[in-house]
């Protein structure tokens, strides 16, 4: 996307706003596809989480994604959406048994990752399909908040325990049909998901009804110009091989699954804010927006670095600047920032908003949540009206008239 066009979408959809470009988004499914079209199978579930909005949903439906949820209004809404529930994967963490027995029953495919659910399930349901999560211990995280696959991670069971795990299904006669793993956020080294993958094999090994081996995802996007990036490709190559081969030593064709949020929705979004003060102190020059982390918690919340643009004045000298938001407690989206010359009202533009951004944005000093619009074909389509004054009030209830607390 061009920063005219983000200019003039900020015009006319006003600030603070999202704006996502579904081309980004259907060329970053392609590559995916296409670093693995040596596999037979392949499906891809598009983590939800990182960008909820329905007409996404809808448009990664018509790509051919299926989901990934990880609660059960995730699973609604991919419902809403279009997908039929065997296009949906359950995949949650530290949620009830009632909550998976709903899910379940929906028809769609749950993913278990503690032992404890999984004997009260298999003994509850016998005839479900499940597949479960694994934890292979592996460190692959960038943050330590995002990673998940290591020893101290709450996600998972744990490869330790895989003679109990065998007890349980042997016990309730259930029915393993996929071994599933995250390792978390980052990937920077293929080799260490190659040594994941082993582990995956070397679990899957011991159940007979396998359908699907699912990778999980934690793929590493840019975030600025000559950043490191997990090289897809390159993984392709070699893990496409390596599945191949095993599923001919299983003896079956499997499916084998991504998951992948950031890495679909990442770069296709970007969030524009509005500069309402520049100030000038003694040690550096404030750019202060109409927006703060109540709409976009990344940088204050993992230390992101989110690549910003004075789209109004993209020519202008540039000049270092911090930029901070307006929320009543220190929220900085960027310290000591080289961007083109800000004047008060310029819009600025945060690279790499599609995931996470929007669907971990809040109410927060009671401000409205931004408007989202897809860029389609040249034009900009409203996907989420910007709130109002009633979506604050909604759902509050006033005590009756007279109450005083005596
Ligand atoms: C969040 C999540 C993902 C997506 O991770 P990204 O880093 O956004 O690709 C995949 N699988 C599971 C189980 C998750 O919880």
């Amino acid at each position: 996307m061009q920063a005219k066009d983000l200019a003039q979408l900020a015009e006319q959809f006003g600030s603070p706003l999202y704006v996502y470009d579904a081309a980004k988004i259907q060329s970053q499914y392609q590559r995916l596809t296409k670093a693995f079209s040596k596999v037979e199978k392949l499906r891809i579930n598009y983590a939800m989480k990182a960008l909820s909005n329905v007409a996404i949903l809808e448009l990664l439906r018509e790509m051919g994604s299926c989901l990934d949820a990880v609660s059960i209004q995730e699973v609604q809404l991919g419902l809403h959406a279009g997908y039929s529930p065997d296009q949906i994967f359950f995949t949650p963490n530290g949620v009830s048994l009632e909550e998976i027995e709903e899910v379940a029953e929906m028809g769609v495919q749950i993913n278990i990752d503690n032992l404890s659910i999984l004997e009260q399930f298999g003994t509850k349901y016998p005839n479900v399909p499940v597949c479960i999560r694994i934890n292979p211990h592996v460190m692959a995280g960038g943050n330590t908040n995002i990673s998940v696959g290591h020893i101290d991670s709450k996600f998972g069971i744990s490869i330790h325990q895989l003679p109990h795990l065998l007890r349980i299904v042997e016990n309730t006669k259930m029915h393993i049909v996929g071994i599933h793993m995250h390792t978390g956020s980052d990937i920077l080294d293929i080799e260490v998901f190659l040594y994941a993958a082993e582990i995956l094999f070397d679990v899957a090994k011991n159940f007979k009804e396998l359908e699907f081996l699912d990778f999980g995802s934690g793929f590493k996007v840019p975030y600025k110009k000559d950043d490191i990036e997990t090289d897809i490709e390159e993984l392709g190559k070699k893990l496409s091989k390596r599945f191949n081969s095993f599923c001919a030593e299983y003896g079956k064709d499997l499916t084998l699954i991504f998951e992948p949020g950031k890495f679909l929705v990442s770069e296709a979004g970007y969030f524009l804010a509005k500069v309402n003060v520049v100030k000038q102190t003694t040690s550096t020059v404030f750019a202060g927006i109409d927006s703060g982390f109540n709409h976009l918690i990344r940088p204050m919340f993992y230390g992101s670095q989110h690549h910003i643009e004075n789209i109004s004045n993209p020519k202008g000298k540039e000049r270092f600047y911090s930029v901070v938001g307006y929320i009543c407690e220190t929220d900085t989206f960027a310290n000591n920032r080289r961007i083109a010359e800000i004047n008060e009202g310029d819009i600025l533009s945060f690279r790499n908003a599609g995931a996470y951004c929007f669907s971990m944005s809040s109410n927060y000093n009671s401000r409205y949540k931004p408007a989202e619009v897809v860029w389609l074909n040249g034009q900009g389509h409203l996907i989420r009206a910007r709130e109002t004054f009633e979506d604050l009030l909604k759902n509050q209830i006033s005590l009756p008239v007279e109450t005083a607390v005596v």
